[in-house]
């Protein structure tokens, strides 16, 4: 029997109202182990209204006792990080090892959150006119919303959710209808760690969920991560609401490698950034860019048989390097992409869609797939596939290739593999991509500083977590003051100056 998974709402685990549901897979075997309530627009409201009711009395918590809930759910966390990597498996499909990997740096968040006191300090100016002080502070927005992608159930939440509850919101999850669970255990972990009922609730479900929360009066804010249609979406139709709103959307991400890069280096890191998480990761590579033909051909030599060798099974299997796709939607669509990339005459080196997985015949494994001569005029060069999909894309010279990644629609994270700092130092300069890396091939900000990309790859004017964050999930209040000191000057109507 599928197991039924809901929401948790006023600090208990809701069962769904309506009569809408969505099937959860385990997309190693196939098998359907779950059932996900899709919330209607009531369910929503529910949520709203406890987090408005529970608002008042989290907002005036002093930060600090904020901070040490927080910091009781990090200890948690970290005591059962397999149980929650494990969740993350069951239903995502990535390999154990990178399950956990996710949950920590998704803590990285919860650390950096715990230090709210000191990022909520505000500024004080003395005398700004004649014993006239001004202080100005940062408040809370109220009840905020995050709406969060298949790919990363634990991460992104917690790219969103500490820093907002340590500013003093309330915060309302919406995960992937996909990879539901992790969300309902990180819940159940917050309440146990003392965070008072109503602060964080989780609604389950999909589009009617999602508008009920873009059109609800009490909603002040929108996070959202996932694909750039939906992101523009979520963006244009929160702000037309009068909702604060970063919505952070899709990638094609590029990877330049020099002719004088350490070629070892650039191919270990190619494996790990095109294949890791089967390439479901917005910070995947999935655009190889070698400079020169001899480069080009040095790398394909040293790739293809590592990606031959790539050891592909299902993620509770420890020796798996690479696991399953999340969906068999997902994988048909990806194997669409690699029929399409023969269809417009790329050259199909690897090809992932021959892989065959001995008592795993229902899960939706592909192996490592690679291309060459990818062209930018091919979809699959322009768009984004999301699988274990690595195209090759030849450019005659350092110009070329940093002018591919310039005319890209997106621009969320990009890297450069060489040995010559000015090339390096310049294309950090020059490049309109939001995360840079310098041998770096996934260069994910920690989380004190801030992640996001340009271009299509994020709507608003906020990146995630870091300073960034504080400032979204906060609003400036300016306040001057004067007490009466025994100078009575009388009303005055010129607009006031220093004096
Ligand atoms: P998605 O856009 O399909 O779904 C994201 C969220 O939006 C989910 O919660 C989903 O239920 C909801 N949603 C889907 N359709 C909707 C609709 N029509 N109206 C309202 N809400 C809707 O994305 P996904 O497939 O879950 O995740 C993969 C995508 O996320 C990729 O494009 C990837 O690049 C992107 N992503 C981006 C980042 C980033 O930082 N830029 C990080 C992770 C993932």
């Amino acid at each position: 029997m599928p197991t039924e998974i809901g929401h948790y709402i006023d600090g208990s685990r809701a069962g769904g109202r309506s009569d809408r549901t969505s099937p959860v897979f385990n997309p190693a075997s196939g098998e359907q182990t779950g059932v996900v309530a899709l919330a209607s627009t009531s369910e929503v409201d529910r949520a709203v209204a406890s987090a408005v009711a529970a608002f008042p009395k989290w907002s005036r918590t002093p930060a600090l006792r904020r901070a040490r809930i927080l910091n009781k759910f990090l200890g948690i966390c970290e005591e059962r990080i397999d149980e929650l990597a494990a969740l993350i498996t069951a239903e995502h499909g990535k390999v154990h090892s990178d399950a956990k990997g996710e949950v920590q740096r998704g803590l990285e968040v919860v650390e950096f959150a715990v230090g709210i006191p000191q990022l909520l300090k505000g500024e004080f100016s003395e005398n700004v006119g004649t014993q006239v002080d001004s202080h100005a502070l940062r408040q809370p927005l109220g009840v905020v919303a995050g709406i969060t992608p298949f790919n990363f159930p634990v991460m992104v939440p917690m790219w969103m959710f500490p820093v907002a509850l340590a500013c003093g919101n309330c915060f309302i999850l919406k995960p992937s209808e996909r990879d539901p669970s992790p969300s309902i255990l990180m819940a159940e972990w917050l309440k146990e760690a003392g965070l008072p009922d109503g602060v964080f609730s989780v609604v389950q479900g999909d589009k009617e969920a999602v508008d009920a929360l873009l059109h609800h009066s009490d909603i002040a804010g929108v996070s959202f991560v996932g694909s750039t249609p939906i992101a523009k979406y979520i963006y244009s139709t929160a702000t037309a609401n009068g909702k604060r709103a970063q919505a952070l959307g899709g990638a094609k991400n590029h990877m330049i490698v020099m002719p004088d890069a350490d070629m070892d280096q650039a191919v270990d890191a190619l494996m790990g950034a095109a294949f890791g998480s089967a390439g479901e990761r917005c910070m995947a590579i999935s655009v190889a860019v070698p400079v020169g033909e001899k480069t080009a051909d040095a790398l394909i030599g040293k790739l293809v048989p590592k990606i031959n060798a790539l050891k592909v099974g299902p993620g509770t299997d420890p020796e798996s390097e690479m696991g399953p796709l999340v969906t068999r939607q997902h994988y048909e669509k990806v194997r669409g992409y690699i029929d399409q990339g023969v269809a417009e005459g790329a050259e199909l080196l690897v090809d992932g869609r021959d892989l065959k997985l001995q008592g795993y015949e229902d899960g939706y494994f592909l192996g490592g797939t690679l291309f060459d001569h990818v062209t930018p005029d091919m979809r699959i060069y322009k768009e984004e596939i999301f699988g274990p999909v690595l195209g090759i894309t030849r450019a005659p010279d350092y110009a070329t290739a940093a002018k591919l990644i310039n005319e890209h629609e997106f621009g969320n994270g990009t890297a450069i593999f060489t040995r010559d700092g000015d090339a390096a130092r310049e294309f950090a300069h020059e490049i309109q991509v939001g995360m840079v890396g310098i041998n770096v091939p996934i260069p994910v900000p920690m989380a004190f500083h801030s992640f996001g990309g340009w271009k299509a790859s994020l709507f608003g004017d906020h990146h995630m977590h870091g300073p960034e964050g504080v400032r979204f999930y906060t609003r400036l209040k300016t306040i001057t003051t004067r007490w009466p000191t025994g100078i009575r000057a009388g009303a005055e109507f010129v607009m006031p100056t220093m004096k």
